[in-house]
Formats: structure tokens, sequence, C-alpha cells
């Protein structure tokens, strides 16, 4: 069976090691892709379990370096769902990486001092050959031993990674400075001894060491939102049991549970409130900041904050299957998930170390074939090696593996925060190239609560019966206009009849019957069909005015027309303006009357009305604009304009309740508001714009630094660059693209 499954790597130090993993799982039978994650340290492994396990999949790469941590369930490890997750998220892997940044922080406490010293020794000659051999023997040793092991596994493997670089760089130049100190006296006719480079050495190493703890430090820190995440999930419930309030674990909880909530607690899960009230803060799951009234009836999400009041809810989601979780879920499938963008640079990183250890042997044969007839065998020499060691030291992948994820994490997190939930790195990067945005209108323009704003009563009965036949009919019907037409009558103390033969008409409204008489209640087209004649200068006037027309007919009389007007968002206008700014048109997109949605449309200042469109045409409208070259996002809720959803380039759903639909829409913006629409739209923007950055500099870095490094500008210029420069340049390049992804964060959206 195959079987895809996220694992955690242990051992990834650099950006290659990728590629090393990937094709070393590839090679064994049974595994039908792999995708390895630098930024993340996992890999994505889609196999037959039968033909290879987990642990045979470890023992593969253990000798490269690198490991599987196998993941105990939770069942295994005697813990609850909720522990398991933190501790998988946090647990373990942020325990190890800590306990390795605090070791790496003791190696530079004594590397770096020795660097200084060396690099002070090479401007004044002053520190004696031998102490610079006993502080090279050290710093390799000692502080470079992972590289050396990257030589190690080179050699009896073949597997090269930047470690590999490194350690064959500083080695080659240790021992040279080593033979040219000990036999001085027999080379002294054939080279230069004073040209030793046990600096070298020292300095590049402590560099390397320097950017590596940067690095990690800061991937660290482009991962909180996760923790974070976890951080928001309670402990523990009041749960009543047998009429008493128990402290439980919340793991203890289960679906129909009663829960009661203190004020200033934490909710624990998500359900629905059965008694009191208060205000509760949801900005941490919402990013909404004005905390919102629950009631009896509203719907709560575990891990948002109670107010001042207290209540009492019932259970209706617990363990994974709570918003919370999904959220979890969903935020880290995205954050290792890989952006189209970055295919170019998983190619390169891919066969960079081995072209990379060729172009240096061809440095150096360049400058021995070359340069010895210019320069003499001896200085030729020198600079062959300088060249050799520079190159192994400055070409690093590491900046062009970590350009494109680190972004895509922060990116992910920074969405998570603010209520917009992002499936996919390859959702992120589409969504910034969107030029048309297609609106639902009801819900998502309006506030999708519209109230009965005229009668006209044509049946010679009196309004309030007909306002009960229509809403006896609405009753059936979930439309925000039945919402509105109930609302009336039960406001009212209108009772209502049974309805018989109840249907709905899709796109026109429905019908049913009633004391045995057929009725109908819909728009224009409904009465259309029926061939009733309907004044159409008293249903302008109506739409024009904004409100939604509703008729009520019999077979052959018209008894009614009623309108509904819902209210505008109050953000919507400043979101179309906004969406404008970004050089986006907005479509609006609606089964409602012409008039009514363009009058809707001309408040919000709407590009394009779409109107009066039947359900199944919803999907041909994204159809014909992506006809046109549009890239099109379409926002709606995300239930009944599914199809249209998935049609449209990037589909984001608009989610109010707690029943979200998070794994169909490409985006979902928690809290329903469309000025979050413009948030994600912003967010792409900037994260796709801190990824190019990234991949600019670090391909420049690396077409820049490689020649220079070779000597390649030399015979013009004069330009040869030193090793310990190579080694800074190399620490600096991953340092300022994590450094230039954590900058998305502090962005403002
Ligand atoms: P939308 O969600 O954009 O209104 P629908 O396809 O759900 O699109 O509805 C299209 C139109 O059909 C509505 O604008 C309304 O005129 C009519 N309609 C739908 N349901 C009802 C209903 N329950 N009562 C009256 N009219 C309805
Ligand atoms: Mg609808």
């Amino acid at each position: 069976m195959a079987h895809t499954q996220t694992y955690k790597i242990k051992g990834m130090h650099c950006a290659s090691c990728a590629g090393i993993i990937e094709k070393t799982f590839k090679k064994k039978e049974g595994v039908h892709s792999v995708q390895v994650n630098y930024a993340t340290e996992t890999a994505k492994v889609e196999h037959d379990t039968e033909k290879v396990t987990p642990h045979e999949l470890s023992k593969a790469i253990e000798p490269l370096g690198y490991s599987i941590v196998v993941e105990q369930t939770a069942e295994q490890m005697g813990m609850s769902a909720s522990e398991h997750a933190a501790h998988l998220g946090l647990g373990q892997s942020k325990q190890e990486k800590l306990a390795e940044l605090a070791a790496m922080k003791r190696q530079l406490y004594v590397a770096l001092p020795l660097a200084a010293l060396a690099a002070v020794g090479m401007l004044v000659e002053i520190i004696p050959q031998l102490v610079l051999l006993l502080m090279a023997t050290y710093m390799l040793f000692v502080v470079g031993k992972p590289y050396l092991q990257g030589v190690y596994r080179f050699a009896r493997y073949g597997a090269a990674n930047m470690d590999t670089l490194i350690g064959i760089g500083t080695s080659a130049a240790y021992l040279y400075s080593v033979a040219v100190t000990v036999f001085a006296a027999q080379l002294d006719t054939y080279i230069n001894i004073d040209n030793i480079y046990f600096d070298v050495t020292i300095i590049v190493i402590a560099f390397i060491t320097l950017g590596k703890y940067l690095e990690s430090r800061s991937k660290l820190k482009t991962g909180d939102a996760i923790e974070k995440l976890l951080n928001l999930q309670a402990k523990t419930a009041l749960v009543l049991r047998d009429g008493k309030e128990v402290e439980v674990p919340i793991e203890q909880i289960s679906r129909g549970d009663t829960i009661i909530v203190k004020p200033a607690g934490k909710i624990p899960v998500d359900g629905v409130v059965v008694e009191g009230s208060s205000y509760v803060d949801e900005a941490m799951i919402t990013g909404e900041p004005m905390p919102v009234v629950k009631a009896a009836g509203s719907t709560v999400v575990g891990g948002t904050l109670n107010t001042s009041g207290s209540f009492t809810f019932r259970a209706t989601k617990v363990g994974q299957e709570t918003l919370l979780a999904h959220i979890i879920k969903m935020v880290e499938e995205a954050q290792g998930s890989r952006a189209p963008i970055q295919a170019l640079a998983d190619k390169i990183s891919s066969v960079f170390v081995p072209v990379v250890l060729v172009l240096a042997f061809v440095s150096l044969g360049g400058w021995l074939l070359v340069g010895t007839s210019y320069l003499g065998f001896a200085q030729a020499l020198s600079f062959g090696l300088v060249s050799f060691v520079g190159i192994l030291v400055i070409a690093c992948p590491c900046a062009l593996g970590l350009a494109t994820p680190t972004a895509i994490i922060v990116g992910v997190g920074k969405g998570a925060k603010e209520g917009i939930l992002i499936k996919d790195a390859a959702t992120l990067q589409k969504l910034h190239t969107v030029n048309v945005v297609v609106l639902d209108k009801t819900g998502t323009l309006t506030v999708g609560k519209p109230e009965v704003a005229s009668i006209q009563n044509f049946s010679g009965k009196k309004d309030d019966a007909v306002m009960a036949l229509l809403a006896a009919l609405e009753q059936k019907s979930e439309h925000p206009i039945a919402h509105a037409v109930v609302a009336h009558t039960a406001a009212k103390g209108i009772s209502l009849a049974a309805v018989g033969a109840f249907e709905a008409l899709k796109g026109k409204g429905l019908k049913g019957t009633i004391d045995g008489v057929e009725y109908f209640a819909g728009n224009v087209k409904l009465m259309e069909d029926l061939h009733l004649a309907v004044d159409t200068q008293a249903l302008e006037v109506q739409t024009r005015a904004g409100n939604t027309p509703v008729f009520l007919a019999a077979k052959d009389k018209l008894l009614a027309l009623v309108t509904v007007a819902d209210t505008l968002k109050d953000n919507a206008t400043d979101a179309v303006a906004r969406l404008h700014k970004l050089g986006v048109k907005v479509v609006m997109l609606t089964g409602d009357d012409k008039n009514t949605a363009s009058y809707i449309a001309n408040l919000v200042g709407i590009d394009e009305v779409v109107a009066e469109v039947m359900p199944e045409d919803k999907l041909n409208v994204i159809k014909r604009l992506q006809a046109e070259g549009k890239i099109v996002a379409m926002a709606g809720d995300g239930v009944n304009d599914a199809p249209a959803l998935a049609q449209a380039d990037v589909g984001i759903a608009m989610s109010t309740g707690t029943d979200v639909a998070i794994e169909t829409a490409g985006i979902t913006l928690l809290g329903g508001d469309i000025s979050k629409l413009v948030k994600a739209i912003a967010l792409s923007k900037i994260t796709m714009r801190g990824i190019k950055q990234n991949l600019f500099w670090a391909f420049a870095y690396n077409v820049v630094g490689i020649p220079l490094a070779g000597g390649l500008f030399y015979p013009v210029f004069g330009w040869l660059l030193s090793p310990a420069f190579a080694g800074l340049a190399m620490a600096f390049s991953s340092v300022s693209v994590v450094g230039n992804s954590l900058r998305i964060k502090a962005k403002k959206i």
C-alpha cells in the first residue's frame, strides 16, 4: 500500500543535504516520491510500507550522517493526543535544537577569539608558527569535526554536501601548511615556505561555525508560529460531571460534555453555548481584535479567551477535530510544502557540490598550468591553493536552499496569526499574480443578514396574513432572504402554517402547498416561468434602491411583492479600494436582481457586476474570465460556491463559524471578513518579493563569489579573494537570507 508520510530528519546541516537524502531514498525499492525540505528538516515520502519501512529508510541515510526521527505514537508514549502534538511540535526537536545551539555557542567562545588572534597574526607576524599549528589543529579536529566527517563520507560513500566542501578546503590548507612547516628545509628551493595557511583553517572554520549558529538560531525563529498556536491550547477544563464541577485534562473531554467557562478562562474545545453569556476574545484564531458576544446558541472555538462573563457550553468537537488542531495541521503542512518558484534553486543545489569540487580543481590546475609561466611555480602554487580553498569555502548552496522555504514558513505563519489560512506554498505563490477577484455579494460584501424593507400587497388579505404565507414557505429555506422573512414574522409573533410538497427552485426561489393551495415565492424569473405579469416600474423603484425583491404568488395570481435589504459590511468599500490599489479588478457575482446588485456595486466601487446568475453558471463566469487571460481569485462561502471556488486559480473560503471546510479552499479567511482578502494578497506579494530578493542574492553571491575566489579577475584587476574573506562571505550569505525572510514578519499587511 502506497502511503505518504512526513518524517522529521536529524542531521541536516545544509541545503545540499536535501538532495542527498532525496537521491538515497529514491534508490530504495518501494519509494514512489520524495520531497525533502531543508528549512523544516522534514522529508515527505510516498512509499510502499510493505516493501520499505521507516526504519529501513532511516538505515539508508544513517551512513551519510542523517537519520529519521522515528515518532512514536501517542499510545506508545503514554501521552494524550494534544500532549503528543505539543511534544512533536516543540518538545523533542526544539529541545534538541536548543541543545545543539548551546553547544555551538560554547565552541564559538573559543573559536572566535582564536580567529581574532589568527587575524592579527596575519597582519603582523608575531605568532610563532608552532602556536598557529596548535590553534589550527584544535579548530580542525574539534570545532571542525562535522566538516572532517563530511570529507570521510565523501571518500567512503561518494556523498558530498557542503560540509564536504568546507572540510576539503580547510584540511587542504592545513595539510599543506603542516607539510611546509615540517619539510621547510627540503621544500625551500621549490616553493615559498613563508606562505602557510593555518590562519585560513582557523578563520574559515570560526566564521562558518558562527554563520551556522546564527542561521540555526534564526531558523528556529521562522517557525515560531506553530509554537504559538500550540500554546493556545488549554491544558485542563472544568467539566460538569454528575452535577459537579470537575477539572479534567482536556484530552478527557468527550463530545457532548458540558463545560464551564469562568471569567478570563480559556475555552478548551469547540462547542455551542448552552447557558450564560460573555464576550470572547477570538483574536488568536481570527485575527479580529474586537471581542465577540456569545450567548446561548453561539459557537465557541477552543483556544480563544473568555473575558469577564461566564457561561457553559456543550463540546461539539474535541481532540484532532477542533478548529485549532486543523489550523495547526494545515500550517505545518503548508510550511513544509514546496513553492514552484523553488524548482530552479533545488535543481542547482542538487548538482552544486560536485560542480564546485570540479571547479576548485580546475582552478588549481589553471593556476599551475597557466600561472606558472607568468608568476613562476612557487607563486602560482600558492595562488592556486588560495583559489582552491576559496572556491570550496565560498560556494554555498545553503543560501539557495534557504531562500524560498524560510520565506514561506514566515509568510504562512504570519497569515495564520491574522486568521488567513493558506493551504500550501503553491497557493501563496499563485495569489500574488491574481489580477481579478470575484466576490459573492451576499455574506461577502454584505453582512448576509437582510431585513424586510417593504411589503406591497395585491392579495386582498391582511399584510400579516400574506407575510405568514410567505414565512411558512421560507421556513424551509436556508437562503438569507428566507431568514429575513421568517425573522420578520417571528418578531410579530405570527404563527406559521404547515407546508407540504416543498421544493427549492434553484436560482429562482421555492414552492410549497399550504391548505391544499400551491404557492410560489421567488424572483422575477420565477414569475416569468409562471407567466405572471409584474409591475416592472414598481419593481425598479425597489431594486434601484438596493432592495432584493421576493414575489409571492399562487399559480395564477400575484399576491405580494416583498423586498428585503441587506447592509453593507463596514469595511467593504475600503477593502475594494485597497484591492484596486493592489492593481486587482473586482467582479461581483450574484444570483440577485441586476438593479439591486448594481446599486450595491456602485456603493462599494465594484468594476464589473454579473447578476442574476444561476448557481451552475458561476463556474462559467470564472471560466470566461480565465479565457480572457485573467488570473482569478474567487471568494465565496465555500459551500454553495464550491465548483466556482475549485475552478478559480485561487479559491478563497470565507468562514464565519467553526465549521470550516479548510481543506477544500486554497485559502480560508477566518472570521469571514473581506479586508482579510486584501491582507492575504498583500502577504503573498510581500512573501514573493522576499523570495525573489533571497534568490537573487543567493544566485548573485555564487555567480560573483566563485570566479572571484578562483582568481578569474586576477589577470585583469589583480583581485584574488583571501579564503578568510570567503569564509566570512559564506557565513554572511545564509544568515542574510534567513534574516531577510524574518523581515516579512514585521511587514504591515
Ligand atoms: P445568491 O446566493 O447570489 O443569492 P442563489 O442562487 O442562492 O444566489 O439565489 C438566486 C436568487 O434566487 C436569489 O437572489 C433570489 O432572488 C432567489 N431565491 C433563492 N432562494 C430564495 C428563497 N428562499 N426565497 C426567495 N427567493 C429566493
Ligand atoms: Mg447563495
